[in-house]
């Protein structure tokens, strides 16, 4: 049987084969089509990942990210003047909100993990739920957002197309979408294959396919950008798996720490590592930091000479029934 396309609900002219992708972990092929209407590439079977995927995939509080704004938020505080009411959809840890409350937007975030849900509250109190919007849409609450982000969002999505439609129905009218996915086309150096595949990654992007979908969606696309690549986002792609690593370390050379209650890195709620598993982790922190610099900084060489796609899009989206109140240029693709 064709496969139907998820992002714009074609089955014909019939999508190409791209690849027949082995899941090693579940030990078996999933296959990613390209649709021949949409440019989206999508995954046979279009199925969420089973219970305990994420879990596995993505680190604990261990992987807590700070509470610096990452270049989704950067772009978005940019593009998108405050004052405005904000909803965070996939909030994760909640730094997001939390950011955003301090740039003085009414923000407020919503996540399916409970243990990200517990950290994002310590964060950002009384705004993080566990919602959908479909939940938010049966309260009534169509209308009322100025905008709605959701970062990193898309790709995990059995329905999108009908997500995006929702998303629209909560803005008021001139309201703006904010979205990030992975660009398909980005530096493979810089991708993680299994990440970035089925069923974590039921879909994948380009500019065209991402501006397309969003106007089936309902919107118009204000711009879409490639995420440039820096040396600090290099050496963290080098040094993340090894800071993890680092703490683990210090774990086992220090002993087990007391049991207390769940930590919220970076919040005050996170309960205090022995002294000594602390020094040992931020010792080897920097010991593992001063190594990957060589790589990091090599590669960013290349970057800098090849000038590569780097591995995200950013997508900025208005309703189509009104002018958002941005003053950026047009669609535009590094
Ligand atoms: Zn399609």
């Amino acid at each position: 049987m064709t496969p139907v396309c998820p992002a714009c609900g074609a089955s014909a002219p019939a999508p190409r084969l791209t690849e027949d992708y082995y899941q090693p972990a579940q030990k078996r092929y999933y296959k990613l089509y390209r649709c021949a209407a949409c440019g989206v590439d999508f995954s046979d079977p279009m199925l969420n990942p089973p219970p305990g995927t994420y879990a596995l995939l993505y680190p604990g509080v261990e992987g807590f990210p700070g509470l610096k704004a990452d270049w989704r938020a950067e772009t978005f505080f940019k593009k998108v003047p405050a004052p405005l009411k904000v909803l965070d959809i996939g909030c994760g840890w909640g730094v997001f909100v939390h950011l955003a409350l301090l740039k003085g937007y009414d923000a407020s975030g919503t996540d399916y993990s409970p243990e990200k849900i517990r950290v994002a509250e310590t964060l950002a109190p009384g705004r993080i739920r566990a919602a959908s919007i479909s939940d938010f849409l049966k309260e009534g609450l169509s209308g009322s957002w100025g905008a709605v982000t959701m970062f990193d969002v898309l790709e995990h999505l059995d329905n999108p197309l009908e997500t995006a439609r929702e998303a629209l129905r909560l803005l008021k009218p001139g309201g703006l979408l904010a979205v990030t996915v992975p660009d398909r086309r980005g530096c493979k150096a810089l991708t993680n294959r299994h990440y970035d595949s089925p069923p974590h990654h039921l879909t994948r992007w380009d500019p065209g396919a991402l501006k397309g979908f969003l106007e089936r969606a309902g919107f118009r696309v204000l711009l879409i950008e490639n995420q440039a690549l820096s040396l600090l986002e290099l050496l963290s792609r080098f040094t993340a798996p090894l800071m993890t690593a680092a703490s683990g370390a210090a774990a086992v050379f220090n002993g087990p720490v007391s049991s207390g209650p769940a930590p919220a890195a970076g919040t005050g709620a996170a309960r205090k590592p022995a002294g000594g598993r602390k020094a040992v982790a931020a010792l080897l922190k920097v010991l593992f930091s001063a190594l990957c610099l060589i790589p990091a900084a090599a590669l960013y060489a290349w970057c800098l000479l090849f000038k590569p796609h780097g591995p995200a899009l950013f997508a900025l989206a208005a309703r189509t029934d009104q002018i958002a109140r941005i003053s950026a240029p047009a669609t535009q693709d590094r």
